[in-house]
């Protein structure tokens, strides 16, 4: 960045605030010239990478995910609120790990966790594709560990 008046870079930042549009404000003063200027920067959100099963990694895709979520709430009371929200939220746990990485089963825990709350069809239906029962059995105990979840808590 250059002063707008001499074109030097030797610049102080003197005050800087949220705008109220997200973006940040910054009061800049020129060390050279000592003239003053206003610059609004928009915060850039740092991308998440996916880390799959074969650890290569894919930017995430928010759209992908909210679709592939829809699947297993098709037709049931989960709103598409609920299902952004979900969306932010693993975003936003993305956003905040060190390297702006989440892994695949991080994120099939989540939506898991999310959908248990939600609605628990839903969360059967995804949890029965993204945990690729292998057999009948292990299905079933799904099943019933959670009818014996509701009864407990009934
Ligand atoms: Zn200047």
């Amino acid at each position: 960045m250059k002063c707008p008046y001499c074109g030097s870079e030797n610049l102080k930042v003197i005050d800087s605030r949220a705008a109220e549009d997200g973006s940040i404000r910054r009061r800049r003063e020129c060390a050279v010239c000592r003239k003053r200027f206003t610059t609004y920067e928009k915060i850039e959100s740092m991308p998440v990478f996916v880390v799959k099963k074969d650890n290569t990694r894919e930017p995430f895709d928010r759209d992908k995910l909210i679709d592939r979520i829809s699947r297993s709430t098709y037709k049931r009371p989960v709103s598409a609120e609920a299902l952004s929200a979900i969306a932010d939220e693993i975003e936003q746990y993305g956003q905040g790990s060190p390297r702006h990485e989440i892994s695949s089963s991080e994120i099939g825990e989540m939506v898991m966790s999310r959908l248990k709350d939600i609605d628990e069809v839903s969360y059967v239906r995804f949890a029965s594709v993204y945990r690729e029962f292998k057999d009948v059995n292990s299905f079933m105990q799904e099943l019933t560990d959670l009818m014996n979840k509701n009864r407990l808590e009934s």
